[in-house]
C-alpha cells in the first residue's frame, strides 16, 4: 500500500480515537451523576475530580491533534517529494541530461533564506562595503540607501525555490502552492540549475568570482539562459489549460522591490534572463543541441559576448583583454578602506551610462568595448579614490564612450565644474571632489578622488598601467 494511503488511513482512526474519547466521558459522566443531593464538601469534591479529569482529556485531545498535524505535514511532503520527482524526470528528458545523485530537498523557510543570504553577503567580505560605496560615488544609487537591507527584501521577494549549488540542495518555498501549474515551471527551472551543477560543476564557475561581475554575469547568462528554455519547453510540454486561470494570481505576484529597485540593480538582475535565452538560442542555432551544454564549457567571458553571440560562437571571436590595474595601485595611493576591484563590462557600462543619458547613446558608447578595470578605497565622507582604466576596440570606440561618460557626469552632477581641458584630457570639480578624464588613443582612464593631488597622482600610476590587447 502506498505511504500516502497509510498517512490517510491514519489520520482517519486518529480522528475516529479522538470522537470516541469525547464520547465515553460524556457517558461516564452521565452515568456517574449521583441520584441523592451531595454535600457542599462532596460537591466541592466532585467539581475537582470532573474538572481534573476534564483537563487529562483536553491534554489528550491536544496530544492528538498534534499527533494528527505531523501525519498531515509528513503527507503534505510526501505528496511534494512526489511531484519533485515526475518533474525532475519530465526536467531530465527535456534537458537531456540525467541526474548523477538524488537530488534532495528542503523546505525554504525565512529562516534559511537569511542563512543563505548572509552567506553571499560574507562571502563578498570587505568588497561588498567597496561595491557599495562605489555605487553611490557614481550616483548609481541614492547616498543614503542601505544596500544590505534593500538586497535582503529584494532577494526575499516572491521566491518559489532555489538551488543551492554550494549545499547542493532544492529549496522549496513553504509559501507556494507546489500543485500551481507555475509552481511546477519555476521548480522545473530550478531543477535544471541542479543538473547543470551536477554535469558542468556550478560552484566552480565564473558565477561565483567576487572580483569580476562582467564575467560572472556573462557565465550566470548561460545558466539562467538554459533555465529559461527549458521553462519554455515544460509550458509547452504540459499544454496546461490550469495555467490561464493562474494568471491572474501570477500577475499580482508581488514584484514591489524589483520595480522599486535602482535601474542599475534591476538590470543587473534581469539581464542573464533576459539575454541569457537568446544567446543559448543562437549556440542552439550554431551548434544544433549539443550548442545548448558548449557554454558551459568554457562559459563566455564576458557580457559582451553574450550581447553579441557571434564574438562568443564565431566568426569575429572577441576575448576580453584583462588589465592589472590593481597591482599598479598600491595601497599607499588607493586608501585602504572598503578596497574593491572589478570589471565594468559591456552591459555595465551600457546600465550605468543608461541612467543619464538615453538607451540608444548608452548602447552606442558602450559597444567596442575590449577590457576595462577599476579599483575603489575609501569612505562616503572622507578621503577616497576610484581609478578605472578600459581598452577599447579602436580609437573612435574609445573618444565616444570618453565623450558619453562626460556627458554622464555633467547629467548627474549638476555642479560639476570643467576646470582644465587640453586635448584629450579633462578635469571636472564640485564639493564632492575631483574626476579626470583622459582618452590615450585606445585607452580611456577616469579618476575620482576627493583632492586634486591624490587624483592626479592615482591617473599618473593609471596611465602607466600596460595594456596587451588580445588579437
Ligand atoms: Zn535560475
Amino acid at each position: 500500500m502506498p505511504l500516502s494511503s497509510c498517512l490517510h488511513r491514519a489520520i482517519r482512526i486518529a480522528a475516529i480515537v479522538a470522537l470516541s474519547v469525547c464520547l465515553a466521558s460524556c457517558v461516564r459522566f452521565a452515568l456517574r451523576t449521583p441520584a441523592k443531593p451531595l454535600s457542599p464538601e462532596q460537591q466541592q469534591a466532585e467539581l475537582a475530580r470532573v474538572k481534573a479529569d476534564l483537563q487529562a482529556r483536553q491534554m489528550r485531545i491536544e496530544v492528538l491533534e498534534q499527533q494528527i498535524a505531523a501525519l498531515r505535514k509528513q503527507l503534505v511532503q510526501e505528496r511534494d517529494r512526489r511531484i519533485v520527482l515526475e518533474i525532475q524526470r519530465k526536467v531530465e528528458e527535456l534537458r537531456g541530461l540525467r541526474a548523477k545523485q538524488p537530488l534532495e530537498m528542503s523546505y525554504l523557510t525565512d529562516a534559511i533564506l537569511n542563512r543563505l543570504i548572509d552567506r553571499e553577503i560574507r562571502d563578498r567580505g570587505e568588497a561588498f562595503g567597496g561595491w557599495e560605496l562605489f555605487l553611490k560615488h557614481f550616483g548609481l544609487v541614492p547616498a543614503e540607501m542601505n544596500v544590505e537591507g534593500f538586497l535582503r527584501a529584494l532577494y526575499s521577494e516572491q521566491v518559489a525555490g532555489l538551488y543551492d549549488d554550494e549545499t547542493k540542495k532544492l529549496y522549496l518555498s513553504e509559501k507556494f502552492d507546489i500543485t500551481k501549474t507555475f509552481s511546477k515551471m519555476f521548480l522545473a527551472h530550478e531543477i535544471c540549475h541542479a543538473l547543470q551543477d551536477q554535469h558542468f560543476n556550478l560552484t566552480s564557475s565564473p558565477i561565483r568570482l567576487k572580483n569580476n561581475d562582467d564575467r560572472a554575469l556573462a557565465a550566470a547568462a548561460v545558466a539562467e539562459g538554459d533555465g529559461m528554455m527549458l521553462m519554455t519547453q515544460y509550458m509547452a510540454e504540459e499544454r496546461s489549460w490550469r495555467i490561464l486561470l493562474e494568471l491572474p494570481a501570477l500577475a499580482m505576484m508581488d514584484q514591489k522591490m524589483l520595480s522599486s529597485a535602482p535601474s542599475f540593480f534591476s538590470q543587473s538582475l534581469l539581464f542573464p534572463y533576459l539575454y541569457g535565452n537568446e544567446f543559448m538560442m543562437k549556440c542552439m542555432e550554431k551548434w544544433g543541441s549539443r550548442g545548448r551544454n558548449r557554454p558551459f564549457q568554457p562559459f563566455p567571458a564576458s557580457t559582451e559576448q553574450i550581447l553579441h553571440p557571434e564574438k562568443y560562437i564565431g566568426p569575429d571571436v572577441d576575448r576580453p583583454t584583462e588589465i592589472d590595474l590593481a597591482r599598479a595601485l598600491s595601497r599607499r595611493l588607493i586608501p585602504r578602506a572598503n578596497r574593491y576591484e572589478n570589471v565594468g563590462g559591456e552591459f555595465g557600462i551600457r546600465c550605468m551610462l543608461a541612467d543619464r543619458l538615453s538607451q540608444r547613446e548608452a548602447e552606442r558608447a558602450a559597444a567596442g568595448w575590449d577590457g576595462d578595470a577599476l579599483v575603489f578605497g575609501g569612505r562616503l565622507d572622507g578621503p577616497y579614490a576610484l581609478a578605472w582604466l578600459s581598452v577599447w576596440d579602436g580609437e573612435n570606440d574609445a573618444e565616444e564612450f570618453a565623450e558619453a561618460l562626460k556627458r554622464f557626469f555633467q547629467r548627474q552632477r549638476k555642479a560639476l565644474k570643467t576646470s582644465e581641458e587640453s586635448g584629450s584630457t579633462f578635469w571636472m570639480s564640485d564639493k564632492q571632489g575631483e574626476i579626470a578624464l583622459v582618452r590615450d588613443g585606445e585607452r580611456v582612464a577616469c579618476v575620482h578622488a576627493d583632492t586634486r593631488e591624490r587624483a592626479e597622482r592615482v591617473l599618473h600610476a593609471t596611465l602607466g598601467v600596460k595594456v596587451q590587447r588580445v588579437p
